[in-house]
């Protein structure tokens, strides 16, 4: 029996090992289009507004993979060096890829356009205790994600004015989009009679300003960063005061602090997602941001109503 249980055990690590490398992969990252105007983009939510404006104009490339965490990734020389041959380059900024700073002087001498898709939007302070380290999780808010997706417009038609007429109609029906569930967030948050989310990492803090909540998060602005033992009991303790029944958990966020309140509170975990990558099962599926935003906030409904 052992010896099946041992043989099984091997299995499935190489199976999990086989789906890293393949993860890993820049091959394997959602590439859409077949053209020679060439967009790379850092992860999912940059990806995703370039493909709704440019559409099959471009080749559109997303380079952190979709199952990988975003916050430590960097990428290899190989990747650098591809980048350069790049028409536009479209990343989050605000501090959420680090390494950018260390490649813009070869892009920009390889006239490589380079947005940063958060430029002109209000960074908010993270509550970690580094002074400058703002929250970079602007495109959680649906209102933050149309300005995002103005300055990739913008970038668009400077590079490829020929199709100008082509790309604002796009922007304008993703906007449309944006607009209403937007909308459909903030008539829903007006009847939440709990205003307090306990969230896995501190992804939301974007998203809770904008619609009146409070986050209070377990792990960090990278989810690395992990509680201390009084600061778990000082979260169980808030929920007790509150009537906090629902602790909030990220699918590629480890749960166990997560379960381990849920399990104090007798309340129960649910997800909410961050948007920070999306699986090619789920593109596939007819998932994408506005999709993960609603199911957020049909379990907003459950845990806050
Ligand atoms: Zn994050």
């Amino acid at each position: 029996m052992r010896k099946y249980l041992l043989a099984f055990i091997i299995i499935l690590l190489s199976i999990t090992i086989v789906g890293c490398n393949e993860g890993g992969n820049i091959e394997n990252n959602p590439i859409d289009g077949n053209t020679d105007f060439k967009i790379y983009t850092t992860f999912y939510p940059m990806y995703f507004i370039a493909d709704e404006i440019a559409k099959e104009k471009a080749s559109i490339v997303q380079l952190i993979p979709s199952g990988v965490e975003p916050h430590d990734w960097e990428p290899t020389l190989k990747t650098m060096a591809e980048l350069k041959s790049s028409d536009i380059f479209i990343y989050n900024g605000a501090g959420m890829e680090k390494w950018v700073d260390k490649i813009t002087k070869s892009l920009q001498e390889s006239n490589v356009e380079i947005v940063e898709a958060s430029l002109g939007i209000d960074l908010i302070k993270g509550n970690s205790n580094h002074d400058d380290d703002y929250d970079p999780h602007t495109w959680v808010s649906p209102v933050n994600l149309m300005a995002q997706a103005k300055n990739v417009f913008d970038a668009l038609i400077e590079v490829d004015g020929e199709n100008s007429e082509y790309y604002e109609a796009n922007y304008k029906s993703l906007i449309n989009r944006l607009e209403k569930l937007h909308k459909d967030i903030s008539d829903a948050s007006k009847d939440f009679r709990i205003k307090i989310i306990v969230t896995s990492h501190e992804a939301f803090g974007y998203f809770a300003k904008e619609y009146g909540i409070t986050q209070i998060p377990i792990r960090g602005i990278s989810p690395e960063q992990e509680p201390s033992p009084a600061k778990l009991a000082e979260i169980v303790k808030l929920c007790r005061e509150n009537d906090i029944k629902y602790v909030f958990v990220e699918k590629f966020v480890n749960p166990k602090f997560s379960n381990v309140i849920a399990g104090e509170i007798d309340g129960d975990v649910l997800t909410l997602n961050a948007a920070h990558g999306l699986s090619e099962k789920e593109i596939l599926q007819g998932q994408d941001y506005t999709t993960l935003m609603y199911d957020n906030l049909r379990n907003l409904e459950k845990a806050l109503k």
